[in-house]
């Protein structure tokens, strides 16, 4: 197991027919089948532009067409042309690294000892095995006013002791990890996660108030010196980052302390934390090839000058290594989180929108990458070498432009596509389906109106709100009125269309009782302005809660909504979305019924994939014709038992839609969170109909595809439809040797429909850093991004391959990145010691929550729905969704300061740091928990909830009160600004130390 890794796809390769390629893993392993094509044969022509001629540049000189260049919002006109001051540095020169220490290529197995990585493998597994172990403690078996769970508490395991070392310890960090390019504004020395205390201001803000009888936070404790035993010179604090359950933790005898001291061991917060210290509030310009953008968590301003902004495209390392045996030895995953349609703040610039008018976007002949800043004007601007392939091109007459004395066209800072890394295209009717401009898209809601959902009021709320939620429809920013048009089906075990038209005076029924093959029975009149019918809707909103409150029907469909829905966009020759608000399972006979076959007897054999599958072949055909017909679906569940949400989610998942879950859904607790989901679904910015296709420069190319995406071939990413919070992650492979110079470039173009029916080539270029030198690549890594993809890789094998299997391979991964690092880019060091790159330092801490997470690891108060929802989700999440995710924010809301703005320091997500005395709110991005201690302060109880003490409080509430008093706005403030940005809703739930042991949920995120 040691030696195989996990290098991303090989051990998860064996991919669902018709859902993902089957990425070939050259290289790594040595597949002769792919190692050895031409470059040519890698990247065919164009997803965007394979069809139609028309696409290709014409040969002749076409008449000069409209240069037109607006921008996508409120600015259209009046921009500057001088946009940005001073020489661009666009695709410039690679900053130079000081030259390393020559390391040696030698095959893997001879660099990293089968040994160390095994140790390292089971200081991993020890991590992951105890502390979910001890997590399950009930709290009464803990010190009083501690839990006594903690992740990293938990005695060395037996297998160790041989590595353990008196004295041992992490060695200082080599310099050049320190002082690298790149490197250094991350990292400053007075802030290192665990050297010696750096100024006194920092710290403070990262110490929270002790609690009496321990030490909350993540502060330095005068006493942590004695921690170290023996070794005591300064430099052994000063380590790059000590490692969970590391030996030298618990090292030298006498140990009158056998747990370890979390404060010593790297942390996310303080990683966060200096993050934002030393890059937040700043403007952050994409000028620079291969620069490592600030962390997620941190507030920045982006500025393209040639890059696209890390909103749109993160990368798990912004340098490749130059070779494909390079990238073996590390097997540090070469991704790209692309979040092509990401929410941009308002003080940030909107995409500009390039017109070529009938010539359209210009493209390489031979690669179709689209123009941008990474082609290279030569011959007087008579022609371009491509970036991606090397082609010379002519430069087509209409676009002809004379070179300044640098080489550069003259129009150079006036076209978004010669100097930003992101822009957009008015695309031909070449790019359209069947060489016609599509119509605007369209809504549909479909209500199940069964039996439970007509009780316990669903249908009417539903019915209720659409009315106003229908006023704020998404339009273009330039139009007054939405374009979009909407229709309603009811159902349950039969399909209710209804006619809206404006000129009616009552709504119409039509039912269609074969659902076997459903038709939909009208046309016009079944989608319609909704301005234009407004009261004809209404009234039919009104009547159909009363329609069906006789209605005794309990059993449900639901493919032939699907369908259905697909069939009437189909019918209008329209994208669209179908909403679909749904409870139970599908047992009334049509195609797409289910039955219960949840069986927990499954769970830890080899079997348990079975699981997360779909029981039936008919989902995943029908989302295969929803996609082919920009379709695109969102699910509602509202289940009160198991309702298959493997099966019922597959077509939301592979149409680029959106699955919400609300258990045992009760009005009065949890409206609010769906109302909030539902408006923030209708209202959110959204392209149809979509092809994503991802270029890149010569010597390596993507080979998998990880999120809500569809591939009917290796290359072509299809997605009925893709908002503002889906991400694709995109795996790289080497097919060549890369270059330092030209380094490795990325052109992520996506041809979509917009809300308003305009046809669109959205852009994003990246350039990153190529170097032979294993220490470049790995002062350039992102953690957030590779665990992002690591939870995607492994969430999508999880249909293939026992759980045990695919954690195994991420333990291993991670020990082999970990020990090539130790290998070949730090001083040596005995057996016992571990040294993390920087950028790495909390990669074994995310790494165990991923394998905590409860996809990959089943506990018993785990429903197999929640299992398969939660992998659902993060498969189509971006790097800030995920890292929240995987690490959730942590607040003590007891050390509130109410004269404050901030929001309060967070705290380690760890057990441990959750104490009697005091009230902490956790938020993962789907849920906030409220932890009360039992002794908490009466005031902030009397506050935050107004009742006098602990015992009068409403454990149901999932709505805090609104009191009036500085906390309770405080704390309000706190909530509404962690929910900020985040595509679902987080209902609050309060717990406390005696209800903790029954909520197992918020356990799960207490690391
Ligand atoms: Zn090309």
């Amino acid at each position: 197991m040691s030696q195989q890794g996990y290098v991303a796809t090989p051990p998860y390769s064996q991919s669902q027919p018709g859902i993902g390629l089957s990425p070939p893993h050259y290289g790594h392993y040595g597949d002769p089948s792919h190692a050895a094509s031409p470059p040519g044969m890698m990247k065919p022509a164009g997803p965007l532009g394979t069809t139609a001629p028309g696409v290709m540049l014409p040969p002749g000189p076409p008449p000069p067409g409209p240069h037109q260049f607006g921008q996508n919002g409120a600015h259209a006109s009046g921009h500057p042309l001088q946009r940005f001051p001073g020489p661009p540095p666009v695709n410039s020169v690679a900053p130079s690294y000081a030259p390393y220490e020559p390391s040696t290529q030698s095959s893997y197995s001879s660099l990293v000892s089968t040994s160390s990585i095994t140790q390292l493998g089971h200081q991993l597994s020890a991590m992951q095995v105890n502390s979910y172990g001890s997590g399950m403690a009930p709290p009464s078996q803990g010190p009083p006013g501690l839990l006594s769970a903690a992740s990293f508490q938990s005695p060395p395991r037996p297998q160790q002791p041989s590595v353990l070392q008196p004295g041992s310890q992490v060695l200082p960090p080599p310099t050049t990890t320190l002082n690298g390019p790149g490197a250094s504004p991350l990292s400053p020395p007075a802030l290192r996660q665990d050297g010696p205390p750096g100024p006194a201001s920092l710290n403070a803000q990262y110490q929270p108030p002790p609690l009496p009888g321990q030490t909350l936070g993540t502060g330095y404790p005068p006493q942590q010196a004695a921690n170290y035993g023996p070794q005591v010179a300064g430099t052994q604090l000063s380590y790059p980052g000590g490692f969970p359950g590391e030996p030298a933790q618990m090292a030298g005898p006498p140990q009158p302390q056998k747990k370890l001291d979390l404060d010593s061991v790297p942390g996310p917060i303080q990683v966060i934390e200096n993050d934002r210290a030393t890059r937040g509030g700043q403007v952050y310009a994409t000028n620079t090839r291969g620069q490592i953008p600030p962390l997620v968590t941190t507030d920045c301003v982006i500025q393209d000058q040639g890059n696209a902004s890390p909103r749109y495209i993160r990368c798990t390392t912004y340098c490749f290594p130059c070779t494909s045996d390079m990238a073996k030895q590390a097997q540090i995953p070469l991704a790209a989180v692309i979040k092509p349609f990401a929410t941009i703040p308002s003080n940030e610039t909107p995409l500009y929108l390039v017109n070529h008018g009938e010539n359209g976007p210009v493209r390489c002949n031979r690669c179709k990458a689209y123009m941008c800043p990474f082609m290279q004007f030569i011959e007087g601007g008579r022609r371009y070498q491509c970036g991606f392939c090397n082609c010379v091109n002519d430069v087509p007459p209409f676009y002809f432009q004379h070179l300044d004395h640098m080489g550069r066209r003259l129009d150079h800072y006036e076209k978004p596509e010669l100097s930003l890394g992101s822009y957009e295209y008015v695309a031909t009717l070449d790019y359209c389906r069947n060489n016609k401009p599509p119509n605007p898209p369209a809504f549909i809601f479909m209500i199940d109106v069964s039996y439970s959902n007509i009780k316990n009021g669903l249908v009417k709320l539903i019915c209720e709100e659409l009315k106003t939620m229908l006023e704020n429809l998404p339009k273009e920013e330039q139009e007054e009125t939405s374009a979009i048009r909407v229709g309603f089906i009811t159902y349950n075990k039969v399909l209710h269309f209804f006619n809206v038209k404006s000129n009616l005076a009552q709504p119409q029924m039509m039912v269609v009782t074969d659902v076997g093959e459903v038709f939909v029975p009208l046309l016009d009149g079944f989608l319609v302005n909704c301005q234009e019918s407004q009261s004809v809707i209404h009234n039919l909103l009104d009547q159909i809660p009363e329609m069906f409150a006789d209605s005794n029907e309990n059993e449900t469909v639901f493919a032939p909504i699907i369908q259905a829905g697909m069939e009437a966009l189909k019918a209008a020759d329209c994208p669209g979305k179908l909403f679909i608000f749904h409870s139970s399972l599908p047992t009334a006979e049509a195609p797409g019924k289910l039955k219960n076959r949840d069986d927990k007897k499954l769970v830890n054999t080899d079997k348990e994939k079975i699981l997360f599958q779909p029981q039936t072949n008919v989902y995943e055909s029908l989302a295969k014709d929803c996609v082919a017909h920009g379709c695109s679906v969102t699910l509602f569940l509202f289940p009160s038992q198991y309702v298959d949400v493997a099966s019922l989610g597959l077509v939301p998942q592979l149409t680029g839609g959106t699955l919400y879950k609300y258990n045992n859904f009760q009005m009065h607790l949890d409206s609010q969170q769906f109302l909030n989901d539902l408006r923030n679904d209708i209202e959110k910015k959204i392209g149809f109909d979509a092809i994503m296709r991802v270029r890149t420069s010569t010597g390596f190319r993507a080979t998998d595809f990880f999120g809500g995406v569809f591939m009917n071939n290796t290359t072509d990413v299809e997605m009925a439809a893709i908002d503002c919070d889906k991400a694709v992650t995109v795996e790289f492979k080497h097919d060549d040797k890369l270059s330092e110079d030209s380094g490795a470039l990325i052109q992520c173009a996506v041809l979509y429909t917009t809300i308003g029916g305009q046809r669109r080539l959205r852009i994003h270029n990246l350039g990153l850093n190529c170097s032979s030198q294993l220490a470049d690549l790995y002062k350039s890594c992102e953690t957030d991004a590779l665990i992002n993809f690591f939870a995607k890789s492994a969430f999508k094998a999880v249909l293939h391959q026992p759980l045990k299997v695919i954690r195994e391979i991420l333990v291993n991964q991670t020990a082999h990145m970990l020990a090539c690092y130790r290998k070949n880019c730090a001083s040596p060091s005995a057996a016992s010691q571990l040294i993390l790159p920087d950028s790495m330092k909390v990669l074994p801490v995310y790494m165990n929550c991923l394998l905590k997470n409860c996809v990959l690891l089943s506990r018993p108060e785990i429903s197999t729905d929640e299992r398969a929802y939660q992998r659902q989700l993060v498969l189509t999440m971006g790097v800030a969704d995920s890292q929240l995710f995987f690490y959730p924010q942590l607040l003590p809301i007891h050390t509130l300061d109410v004269k404050s703005t901030m929001l309060p320091a967070a705290i380690r997500c760890s057990e441990s740091r959750l104490s009697e005395e005091g009230i902490f709110l956790l938020a993962n991005g789907l849920n906030m928990f409220l932890w009360l201690g039992v002794s908490s302060p009466p005031e902030l109880i009397q506050g935050i909830f107004n009742v006098p003490s602990f015992a009068h409080i409403n454990a149901d509430m999932t709505v805090l009160p609104e009191v009036g008093s500085p906390y309770s706005q405080q704390l309000r403030m706190i909530m509404s600004v962690i929910q900020q940005k985040r595509p679902y809703s987080m209902k609050i739930t309060l717990s406390s130390l005696a209800l903790f042991c029954s909520l197992g949920a918020a356990q799960v995120y207490l690391h």
